[in-house]
């Protein structure tokens, strides 16, 4: 019999139920610590002394901010640029040492940053190692003192393993299917033109992307037509010449997605063509939980609409899964969004839009749960790659003040 079971599904049954979240009853619980910290102080002196015969005292102190040292960023090919130097900054700003992987994938922007980069940077602090999964594997072997990672979750799993070997820390900002809830209380062309704009952005190759709507039949109904004038405003009646869509980025996403548009039924577009890897911005309907569209991130120009009976049910959809990466709820009503935010996690959120929230440099941005560990943009990208080390001085002097913690601690010695 598990000795922890019940304890543990107690307290997770008591998570999901949201009581910790409100303020009042944070307060209580400090309050309740406070408290037995104060009535309690001459037992627990008397159980300190006990178990470990000391006690301790603190004058001022400051948290250093120190370089960790040499940092690996590892980084995807879907903004070949900004995902690499993004962390970059940070870790150059905190004043590290840096290897930086970019993706084979994106070959021509990893060209320019093996060759034209280091000029710019001191090349005895700087490096740029090229390889795919097989050298990415032999260079993770080598001991780091921090790793930052861009990529999928599967990728995550093999950075975080082998970091663990060398007790190496890391930022995994990874991917996974970001839901879009869409109230019946909306406006449709305003989220279609939302919804389309940032689903198709870079042909859906965008982590943050919206991956697929939660909404009812009836909002279904409203949403299609608004998301076919939104879709060719955009991209015009033949979305492949438009110089605003994206392209796939290899024959291998193609096929994927290709093999993705077979899902549920096409409602919009649906199009594609292998010779110029494109896939037509395409929105698929009565789709089953249960398929490959539904299961896996898109990563893609395809937007499959799922349909939920009421914001309950969207919200019992949303829990069951990983949590995503980014989450959005469009509603007139700020209750309803605020609804969805309180209910759910996700690593950020923006209510009636798109990946915004990513845009304001103070806020974090990152991963919970599967789509991620740790954060960055703005100072946060310096504080991500500094340790803070905490520190104390002490004067040399005052050594009679400080004479009290000396044992033996009989009453007579605690009176000096
Ligand atoms: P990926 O995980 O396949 O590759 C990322 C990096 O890992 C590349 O540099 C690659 O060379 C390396 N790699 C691949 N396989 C490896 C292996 N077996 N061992 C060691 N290293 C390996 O990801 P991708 O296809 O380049 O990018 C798409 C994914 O990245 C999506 O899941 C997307 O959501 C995610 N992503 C996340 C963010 C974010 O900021 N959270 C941003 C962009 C992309």
């Amino acid at each position: 019999m598990d000795p922890f079971a019940d304890t543990l599904q107690r307290l997770r049954e008591a998570f999901d139920s949201g009581c910790t979240r409100p303020a009042e009853f944070r307060a209580a619980q400090l309050k309740g610590l406070s408290r037995f910290l104060q009535e309690n102080k001459q037992l627990l002196q008397e159980a300190l002394a006990q178990d470990l015969h000391k006690a301790t005292q603190l004058d001022s102190a400051f948290i250093r901010k120190e370089p960790f040292g040499l940092v690996l960023v590892i980084a995807p090919w879907n903004y070949p640029l900004n995902l690499s130097l993004e962390p970059l900054v940070g870790a150059l700003a905190a004043g590290n040492c840096v290897v930086l992987k970019p993706s084979e994938i994106s070959k021509s922007t990893e060209k320019v940053l093996a060759e034209v980069l280091p000029r710019y940077l001191d090349q005895s602090c700087f490096a740029v190692v090229l390889g795919g999964p097989q050298e990415t594997g032999q260079l993770l072997e080598h001991k780091f003192d921090y790793i930052f990672f861009t990529g999928s979750p599967r990728v995550g799993k093999i950075v975080m393993a082998a970091a663990a070997k060398h007790l190496t820390p890391v930022t995994l900002e990874l991917g996974g299917k970001n839901p879009c809830y869409v109230d019946d209380n909306c406006d449709p062309q305003t989220v279609a033109n939302r919804v389309a704009f940032f689903r198709y952005f870079n042909s859906g190759q965008t982590c943050v992307a919206p991956d697929y709507i939660l909404c009812s039949p009836e909002m279904q109904a409203r949403l299609l037509p608004t998301l076919q004038s939104a879709t060719t405003r955009f991209y015009g009646e033949d979305p492949q010449s438009s110089p605003d869509l994206g392209h796939v980025i290899s024959e291998k996403n193609f096929l994927r997605l290709r093999r993705l548009l077979s899902c549920g039924r096409v409602a919009i577009g649906g199009q594609s063509d292998e010779s110029d890897r494109y896939i037509a911005p395409t929105v698929l309907v009565g789709v089953q939980e249960t398929e490959p569209v539904m299961r896996e991130e898109i990563f893609g120009p395809i937007l499959p609409i799922m349909n939920v009976r009421s914001l309950d049910e969207a919200i019992e959809f949303i829990r069951r899964r990983e949590k995503p990466l980014a989450l959005y709820a469009f509603s007139n009503s700020s209750q309803v969004v605020k609804r969805v935010l309180a209910q759910t996690s996700s690593g950020g959120f923006c209510g009636n839009d798109g990946f915004m929230h990513m845009t304001v440099a103070s806020l974090p941005f990152g991963g919970v749960g599967a789509s991620g560990m740790g954060s960055y943009h703005g100072k946060l990208s310096f504080d991500t790659f500094s340790h803070p080390r905490a520190c104390l001085l002490r004067r040399p002097g005052l050594e009679k003040v400080y004479a009290l913690r000396y044992p033996p601690h009989t009453p007579r010695n605690l009176r000096v």
